[in-house]
């Protein structure tokens, strides 16, 4: 039998929160046994853990960071909107701890991500690449976290250091678009992903939380844990 993985739970208030809390209740390899939202001090609620689990807001990481060090956990990052530094911060940590940092946890968008890289190869010179993605209207941070991905995805492919254009659409109760464009002489590409529920994201996390206990430190991906 496999033994249960005990995860503190970070911005368990919110939308992602609450959809990870109704999941894990049907996962027998999953205990919340710990949830933390704004104000809620990390570190002590991290020592009894084995997985951090955090979706809640960028500002949050440094401290996330140091508790997790501190605690010696493993950590599974879903936030987006991280700047620069804050995304130091969690390449620092990941050099004495597992952690697994996805801008999007459905295995649908991993097989994009996966998919984009090969188009972009295969494409030459000739065709252009864009980005257009749609969310909610409370979604904080813009262009989407997975968006950027793509964005860095597709430049890494090309060899080029020109940004890649994306539109951002905050409209309804949209959970997430994103679609890639490749444009040609004469023709167009495009590749369409299209989330239907918060669920995808919870069950892509809690799988990555299964995943990473054990692992030696490092910085993994959605696509390291789903073998892409
Ligand atoms: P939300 O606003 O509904 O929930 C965020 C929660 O975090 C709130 O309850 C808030 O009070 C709490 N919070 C804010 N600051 C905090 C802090 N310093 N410490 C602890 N808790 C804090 O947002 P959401 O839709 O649940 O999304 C949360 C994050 O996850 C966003 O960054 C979003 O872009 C990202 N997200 C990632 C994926 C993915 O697959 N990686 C999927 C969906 C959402």
């Amino acid at each position: 039998m496999k033994s249960t993985v005990r995860v503190l739970l970070i911005g368990a208030a919110g939308r992602m929160g609450k959809t990870i809390v109704d999941l894990a209740r049907t996962d027998r390899e999953i205990d919340i046994v710990a949830q933390c939202d704004l104000g809620d001090p990390i570190e002590t609620a991290m020592e009894d853990c084995d997985v951090a689990i955090d979706f809640s807001h960028a500002d949050a990481i440094t401290e996330i960071c140091r508790a997790a060090l501190h605690c010696n956990k493993s950590l599974v990052i879903g936030t987006t909107g991280h700047s620069q530094a804050q995304r130091q911060t969690i390449k620092e940590a990941a050099r004495s701890l597992p952690i697994v940092l996805a801008s999007n946890f459905s295995v649908g968008v991993n097989v994009l991500f996966w998919l984009t890289r090969k188009a972009a190869e295969r494409f030459g010179d000739d065709f252009s690449a864009e980005i257009v993605e749609a969310h909610h209207k409370t979604k904080r941070d813009a262009p989407s976290g997975t968006a950027k991905t793509l964005a860095e995805l597709l430049k890494a492919a090309r060899k080029i250091e020109n940004e890649i254009p994306i539109q951002s659409i905050r409209e309804g109760d949209v959970v997430g678009e994103h679609t890639v464009i490749f444009k040609g002489p004469e023709e167009r590409l495009e590749l369409t992903h299209r989330a239907a529920s918060r669920e995808i994201f919870a069950r892509g996390a809690l799988r990555a939380a299964k995943w990473v206990m054990g692992r030696p430190p490092g910085l993994y991906s959605m696509q390291d844990v789903l073998g892409l």
